[in-house]
Parts: structure tokens; C-alpha cells; sequence
């Protein structure tokens, strides 16, 4: 039997197929399982997640990452902080690329210490800087592939290795590559997390989050699933499972859409400069077409107006719409100096390849040329304003 992407998102080879089963998986609004007077049973009690449809969606996470085992918790930010501390304790230590998405970098800066465990931020691309920040006490390293919003794509390559000769766990958040253009335990990443609120939920309607990876990481962060408690309600574990059965479809045309329009963009007058892996200006250009299926439906815009020019041309967009967030179905822009790197002064923010005038973009999959002709016609209303 094939066994592709999308094949791997429609059917699971578990599920029960004898007359009268439905076809679409159903709800499950139950905390609790009969068990035998003993309390045995194959599911007791959702909050463990430990609930029919939890079981279903992580086999399937599991097999389209090509993992040993996947655990569901109930945002991006439960996967990451359970993954970091079910491998740390009291006097460990974490090495951590540099280009973090806000809140984790706020968990890594602020709330670890208070932990007593330290937290050393690289350079990602430089294998030396990982090294010799690697001591006897560091219990993982944590990488984020591609950074946001700078879409870099840093070799894994190296702290791969780095994490297998020191037997430490590797992480990597992959939540804007998606498991259809990146797989990182084929690479040997040891626990892979996303916030599946953005691509793999896709419809901007539920929150929730997906560690995936060997075994001995998926337990840690069920252990602490049971501990901590983030476990997904049972109606957004469905909707979850609905939205993973289109994931393909919709993350190949968030793809072409993306490159469609970073090309465009690209030499329009009022852009500076268009920032696409999938574009042979961007620095990564060249690992990204190694390392993924697909470039991805991120995007930046920088615009030569600086910040002015940028908040026009979010006024002035019809179709695209402005929120915070990424991966669904709509077109969404938002502008990282107001939301994610608010707190970051301006001139660290444009060390960190973030100017005034950029432009996040999370490609949606409507008509790439109604996609063009807005921001095109967005870009000329903020220039014959200016
Ligand atoms: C959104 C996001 C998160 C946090 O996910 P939530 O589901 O909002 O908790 C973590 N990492 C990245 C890269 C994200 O985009």
C-alpha cells in the first residue's frame, strides 16, 4: 500500500473499518472511560490525554513526522515548556538559538532561572558558538527552524551531532515549517514541537500544541501532561483531527502562494526588500532548498517607507488581514515592532534583520492573483500617499 504525506494525513491503518463505524472520526466529549472493577481499560481519563480522538491524532502526528511516538498538549507554549523542563532539573543547564519566538524566549530568559536552570543564547548558524557553550550540566539544545519573522534556516546539521556525542536531547520548534516541508527526527532531532494553533490546526480556530519526537521525550512531557495538566479538550482534539486530514493540501498551496508572491514582490517599487527562503536573495537560500519540501507560506515585506510606509500599507490591504498569528487559511499581516518584538529596541531589532518597515505575511490559500492584485494595489495607495 502507499504510504505519502497525504495518504498519512486521510487514513489511519488503526482505525476500526467494520459496517456501521462511521467514517468520520467522531467526538469523544467524555472526561471519563468505564474501566473494569479493577480500573483497567485502553483509555481512562482525558486529562492524562487519554481520550480516544488524543490516541488518534497523535499516531497520525507520529506517522507524518515519521516519529517514534507524538503526545498532544493544549498550545504551542505547554509543548515547549514541558519539553524543556521534562529534560532539565535544579542546576541543569539549556543551550538555546538566539532567534526565539517572544514567549519563549521570555520562558528561557525569565522563568528557567527562577528554576535554578541556566540558559546560554547562540549564535544558530555558528557550530562553535554551540559548542563551547555546552557544559557538563546542559540537558538540551533547543533551536527554532525557520526563525521568525527572519525566516532563517540554521544548519541542524551540526547540533545534531553536537547533541549525539554529548548524549543530549535535541528540540527543535518547527512550527513554521509544518511536518509536510520538514521532518526533523529523519535528521535526528530528538523532540520536535509545534504550536499546532497555526499550520497543522490551519483554520485559525483552536489552540494547541504537538511535541513529536523518540519515545523517551514524547513520556517526559505525557508525564508532565499528567502533572502540569495542558491537556486538550475533547471538541478541539476533534477539530484538530479534521484539520490534519487537509494539511497537505493546504500547506502545498500556502507553498506555491508564498513563492508566487515573494517573486512579485520583489522589485515593486516601495519594497526594499522581499524576505522568502524560496527567493535566491535570501542568505539560507541554498540549505533551504536542501533541508525542505517546500519553502513554506511565510513571508516579509520591508518596505522603503520604514515604519510609516508599514502601517499604511496594513491599513490599505482589503483582502489580507491584520492579526497576529500565522498558518491558516486566511491571509494574515502583522508588523513584529508592535506584536512579537515590541520590547525590543529599535536598533537591536534592526540588527536582528527586523527594520521599521517590515511586513510579516502568513500566505493564506486563496487566489494567488487576488492576493497580488491587493498588495499590489496596497503598495501603490501608500506610495502615491507618501
Ligand atoms: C505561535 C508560536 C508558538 C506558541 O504557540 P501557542 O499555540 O500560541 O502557544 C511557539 N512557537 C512558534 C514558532 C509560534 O509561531
Amino acid at each position: 500500500m502507499s504510504d505519502g504525506m497525504s495518504t498519512r494525513a486521510v487514513h489511519d491503518p488503526e482505525q476500526r473499518k467494520e459496517p456501521g463505524d462511521p467514517v468520520a472520526p467522531p467526538i469523544t466529549q467524555s472526561s471519563t472511560f468505564f474501566t473494569d472493577a479493577k480500573g483497567t481499560s485502553p483509555v481512562r481519563y482525558t486529562r492524562e490525554g487519554n481520550n480516544p480522538a488524543q490516541e488518534r491524532v497523535e499516531r497520525i502526528l507520529a506517522r507524518l513526522e515519521g516519529a517514534e511516538d507524538a503526545v498532544v498538549v493544549g498550545s504551542g507554549m505547554a509543548a515547549i515548556a514541558l519539553s524543556v523542563l521534562s529534560v532539565t532539573r535544579h542546576g541543569d543547564g539549556v543551550v538555546a538559538s538566539r532567534d526565539l519566538y517572544g514567549n519563549t524566549r521570555q520562558f528561557f530568559q525569565d522563568e528557567l532561572p527562577r528554576r535554578g536552570v541556566d540558559v546560554t543564547l547562540v549564535d544558530a548558524g555558528d557550530p562553535d558558538a554551540w559548542k563551547q557553550a555546552v557544559g557538563p550540566r546542559t540537558r538540551a539544545l533547543y533551536l527554532e527552524l525557520p526563525t521568525n519573522p527572519t525566516l532563517r534556516v540554521p544548519d541542524p546539521g551540526p547540533v545534531v551531532r553536537l547533541g549525539r556525542e554529548r548524549g543530549i536531547p535535541v528540540l527543535a520548534d518547527v512550527t513554521f515549517a509544518s511536518p509536510v516541508n520538514l521532518r526533523p527526527a529523519e535528521l535526528g532531532v530528538n523532540g520536535s514541537i509545534h504550536s499546532a494553533t497555526k499550520y497543522l490546526g490551519g483554520h485559525s480556530d483552536l489552540v494547541a500544541g504537538v511535541v513529536s519526537g523518540s519515545r523517551e521525550v514524547v513520556e517526559g512531557v505525557r508525564r508532565g501532561l499528567r502533572l502540569y495538566g495542558p491537556s486538550l479538550d475533547p471538541h478541539a482534539l476533534w477539530m484538530l483531527e479534521r484539520s490534519l486530514r487537509t494539511l497537505t493540501l493546504r500547506v502545498e498551496r500556502q507553498n506555491r502562494n508564498a513563492l508566487h508572491l515573494a517573486r512579485v514582490l520583489e522589485g515593486s517599487s516601495g519594497v526594499a526588500r522581499v524576505v522568502h527562503p524560496g527567493l535566491e536573495s535570501h542568505p539560507d537560500h541554498a540549505r533551504a532548498r536542501e533541508l525542505l519540501d517546500g519553502y513554506g507560506g511565510m513571508m516579509g515585506l520591508v518596505l522603503e517607507g520604514g515604519g510609516p510606509a508599514a502601517d499604511r500599507f496594513m491599513e490599505e490591504v482589503r483582502l489580507a488581514l491584520t492579526a497576529t498569528s500565522l498558518g491558516g487559511v486566511e491571509t494574515l499581516v502583522s508588523q513584529p515592532r508592535h506584536t512579537s518584538h515590541r520590547h525590543v529596541p529599535p536598533e537591536e531589532r534592526a540588527a536582528l534583520g527586523i527594520p521599521d518597515g517590515f511586513v510579516r505575511i502568513s500566505v493564506g490559500v486563496e487566489d494567488a492573483e487576488d492576493l497580488e492584485e491587493d498588495f499590489l494595489a496596497a503598495l501603490e495607495r501608500v506610495l502615491t500617499e507618501a
